[in-house]
């Protein structure tokens, strides 16, 4: 897919003065760099234009005080109080600046029919945009709704305008920021195209992730003071930040809690010493372990009262791993994969029995069961699948996005097993695959050609985070979004007595 070609008109990069033009075109061949003009020219040179995608990019004046010359601003919307532009795809292309290591700001650009100074100065601060320049809503209206970026580098600041004798160098300053920027406007302009969005479905939160998060939810209402977390409630920043907006203080350990304070237990489930020892200290405590992970728990237990080995298939570095092992922590053996389990040693062979991380890829951890059972034919399975309904669903709609997509992004944070797994999964499928923490961490060279992308979210990634990428790539061109829809998901968990 070309961007070019996909559009009746070709995209330009539209540059109103010649130094912008001077400082650009040379570093984008092969794209059409157009000089529009100062000020008034470029409206005359947009009202001429038919509509098709338009990059405006040039320099600007700060109107935030956090920005400096040669700061970066990329327009999300661009207005002048009373016509509004939006770019949605603006996370994408500051993305691709900020790779570059580029001081970016995202936010609004207000035009102004002239140079504002003084106090109209800082009236327009006052209304939140982070600069100004004199061109790009009628540049951006000249799009006619096909995809519209801004790129503006900072000249001049509050503290430092225009009638100021550093003003060349900070011109210069400024153009230098925007030649930088220009791999990555040609990174944007190659991946404009329409496309086909395949959401998997189902995605995104399970029912043990709504319980963790609406466990501490409640215990916020419940009282006035912090609430304390032992660790990331679900794998999510994005979840994590949002609590601690709203008063969540998360620890590493039970000791980092003041003594008597309420404490909640993450989903991915705790070693008994947890528990002990936050009884120790006289917590409030809520368990917001997910029942699938308390259900492994009690597994391991009953097996190593019967005496057996517990070769749990996971990977040992993650939480829920270290509070299963702290179950039994002289009868569990950890086996990471098929290598591990081609090698593992147990006490007595005809006593051992196997459990699951809940988050595994079921192929692999069925590989590493199978060598398991070929080992030891008195291996004990678990009484069902350990892989819960979530992780399976998930991994099944994945399946079914990368048969049909160019490309699977599949939103989640990097520490949530699950999420990774999607990846694999996808990969596994012969499809290219990325975990992305949220829109911004979308690289535009991976939608160069992609005109089929399959969306997905990890069990503990909220589902705004997939509503923004849609809204994100509908920025870059048409988007037709398609459900894949695998299964039906009807589980929910009641919350822990303490709370419900
Ligand atoms: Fe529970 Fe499964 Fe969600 Fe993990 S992924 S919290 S085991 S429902």
């Amino acid at each position: 897919m070309n961007g070019a070609a996909d559009h009746a008109v070709a995209p330009v990069v539209a540059t109103p003065l010649r130094t912008e033009h001077a400082a650009v075109a040379p570093a984008l061949p092969g794209t059409p760099v157009v000089r529009t003009g100062r000020g008034a020219r470029s409206s005359a040179w947009a009202r001429d234009r038919a509509a098709g995608p338009v990059l405006v990019a040039g320099v600007a004046g700060a109107l935030s005080p956090d920005l400096r010359p040669g700061d970066l601003v990329v327009a999300d919307q661009v207005t002048d109080g009373t016509t509004t532009v939006c770019s949605p795809a603006a996370p994408l292309l500051a993305g691709a600046l900020t790779r570059r290591g580029l001081p970016v700001h995202v936010g609004t650009l207000a035009t102004s029919p002239s140079v504002v100074t003084g106090a109209a100065r800082t009236a327009l601060a006052a209304t939140g945009a982070l600069a100004v320049d004199t061109e790009t809503l009628p540049l951006a209206s000249a799009a006619g709704g096909a995809p519209f970026a801004a790129v503006r580098a900072v000249v001049d600041t509050p503290t430092a305008p225009l009638l100021h004798p550093g003003t060349p160098g900070r011109g210069l300053t400024a153009l230098r920021a925007l030649r930088a920027a220009a791999p990555a406007m040609a990174e944007w302009l190659a991946a404009l195209g329409p496309r086909e969005v395949l959401l998997a479905s189902p995605r995104s939160f399970c029912a043990g992730v709504t319980r963790a998060i609406d466990t501490v939810e409640r215990e916020l209402q419940r009282h006035q003071g912090p609430v304390y977390v032992r660790r990331q409630i679900v794998h999510n920043a994005h979840v994590v930040r949002s609590l601690e907006q709203r008063g969540a203080v998360f620890v590493e350990e039970v000791d980092d809690v003041p003594v008597g304070s309420p404490l909640v237990l993450a989903a991915h489930g705790v070693a008994p010493a947890v528990h002990a020892a936050a009884a120790d200290r006289g917590l409030a405590v809520v368990d917001a372990t997910c029942p699938l992970v308390s259900k492994v728990h009690a597994e391991v237990r009953r097996a190593a009262r019967r005496g057996e080995t517990v070769l749990l298939i996971g990977h040992r570095e993650h939480e829920e791993v270290e509070g299963t092992v702290g179950e039994a922590p002289d009868d569990v053996v950890v086996v990471a994969d098929v290598d591990q389990a081609r090698t593992v040693a147990v006490r007595d062979p005809e006593r051992v029995s196997y459990a699951v991380q809940t988050t595994l890829a079921v192929d692999e951890a069925e590989a590493v069961a199978a060598v398991l059972r070929d080992r030891f034919p008195a291996l004990r399975a678990p009484r069902r699948d350990d892989i819960c309904y979530a992780t399976t669903n998930r991994q099944q709609a994945v399946r079914a996005l990368a048969a049909q997509a160019d490309l699977v992004l599949v939103v989640g944070s990097a520490n949530s097993s699950n999420s990774v797994r999607l990846v694999e999964v996808a990969r596994r499928a012969g499809c290219p695959a990325h975990l992305v923490e949220d829109a911004a961490q979308v690289d535009l060279r991976w939608l160069a050609g992609a005109g089929r992308i399959g969306l997905s979210a990890g069990a503990s990634a909220p589902p705004h985070l997939v509503d923004e990428l849609v809204t994100c790539l509908s920025g870059l061109g048409p988007v037709r979004v398609q459900d894949v829809h695998v299964t039906d998901e009807d589980v929910t968990f009641t919350l822990p007595p303490e709370v419900s």
